[in-house]
Parts: C-alpha cells; structure tokens; sequence
C-alpha cells in the first residue's frame, strides 16, 4: 500500500522511470543516451537552482504584495503586460528557473495573463537568444519573428486566462483580498468614495474599504477600480470572500 502512495504522490517521476526502464529493454543504446542527456540536465539544474530559490525566496520577502498587485494583478492592464514583456525579456538562464518565480509572483497577486506573458518571453523573446538570433539568422528574420510572437503571446496569454483561473494553480495558495487598496499609491482625489460610498470611505486622507459593506455590484466596482487614477484598487473577482 505504501508503494501504491508513493507512485500516487510521484506520478510524473513514476511514469518518467516506467518510460527509461522499456527504453533500456528495448533499445539498450538509446536508453544510455538518455540516461547520459538527464544526467546533463541534471547536472545543470542543480548548479542553477539554489540560487534562483535564494533570489525568489528575496523578491518574496522584499516586494510588498501590493506591489505586484499594482503592477502585474488583474488591474494592471497595458502596463502589467508590458512589464511581464520586460520581466520575461530581460531574464537569464533556463525557462524551467521560471517557474519558481512566476509561482512567487503568483502568490502575491500577478495574474495568469501576466504569468504566462512572463513565461512565454522568457522561453522565446529574452534580449540574450535575440541577440543570438540576429548572429545566426539575420535581423528581417529576428524582428519579423518577435513581432509575430509578441502577437501570438498577448493573444495565447488572453485565452489561457479565460480558461485557466487561479484556483486551478495548486501551489497557489491565493490570499488575495476580493477588494484591497494600495495606501501607499492612493493620493487621496475621494473619487472612489464618490463612486462608491457603500464601500469606500476616507481615512486620515486615504481611502479605505468600510469593513461591513453589503454586497458588490460588478459594474459600478469595475468602474470605481478603472477610474482610480492611482491605480490603487484591486479586485480579485475570483476570490470568494
Ligand atoms: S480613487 Fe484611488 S486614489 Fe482616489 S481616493 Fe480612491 S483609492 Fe485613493
């Protein structure tokens, strides 16, 4: 039964060893080459690795959530796409040194669309493999082929986050807040308390949410969020509060 748990638990590392151990039986050579190919990669994530959990472990610690909530959340529109470009694009190193960092990200408010803009120019647009791309192929292929792809990845990250929401994540442990207020972004303009004075009220010159209000009406709070012109607000319509 303890075996059968573990398989459980490891069910992709299961299936991994399941697919070297018919390679061997059927052919020996290839199954050596593959060993050899792992082993290599292997190799390269435990020298990478440690210090991408020590640098995410940092920006963890470091970057206030609300932060990543107003510049990657849901809210962040244009300029969330944007810097998830530039955040994917400026990276070094393998994508899988992503995928810590993104679930950080994640965790603290970034959206999917903005996630998966991350991952994607990581994997295909960072600065360094465009560089190399103009050495090899030439720059009319290089730009021709980012902008497509820039294309493709702001409409791939839109579908993704139609269908894949953040409660599917399993490491995301969400806390985000239905409703929650940047103080530090917030200039105090009372717009959002005029809009919305069920919900909104001003405390020593910032808004804050009143701790009782009723219910949200989904039209007037998006509209209450977009026109904030701080962008202090967050919603977090997929969070059941
Ligand atoms: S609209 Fe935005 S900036 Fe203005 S008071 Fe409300 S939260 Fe603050």
């Amino acid at each position: 039964m303890k075996i059968l748990k573990l398989i459980k638990v490891n069910f992709f590392a299961f299936l991994v060893l399941l697919a070297y151990l018919v390679l061997m039986i059927f052919n020996r050579n290839l199954g050596i080459d593959s060993l050899k190919n792992s082993q290599y990669y292997l190799k390269e994530m435990i020298a990478i690795m440690p210090p991408i959990f020590i640098l995410t472990a940092l920006l963890d610690l470091w970057v206030p959530k609300e932060t990543i909530l107003k510049y990657l959340g849901t809210g962040s529109k244009v300029k969330g796409v944007f810097l998830s470009f530039l955040l994917g694009g400026i990276s070094a190193g393998p994508i899988y040194a992503a995928f810590p960092v993104c679930v950080m990200l994640h965790k603290k408010g970034a959206s999917i669309r903005n996630i998966v803009i991350i991952l994607s120019s990581w994997a295909v647009i960072k600065v360094p493999m465009l560089l190399n791309e103009v050495k090899f192929l030439g720059v009319h292929f290089m730009v021709i082929r980012w902008i497509l792809t820039v294309i493709a990845i702001i409409v791939f990250s839109w579908i993704t986050s139609l269908i894949v929401k953040d409660k599917d994540i399993p490491e995301a442990d969400i806390e985000l807040p239905l409703l929650a207020i940047n103080s530090k972004a917030c200039i105090g303009c009372r717009l959002c308390t005029k809009n919305y004075p069920q919900v909104f009220k001003m405390e020593n010159g910032k808004a804050t949410i009143i701790k009782d209000y009723k219910t949200l009406d989904e039209d007037l709070i998006s509209q209450t969020v977009k026109a904030c012109p701080a962008n202090a607000i967050s919603y977090n319509p997929e969070t059941n509060d």
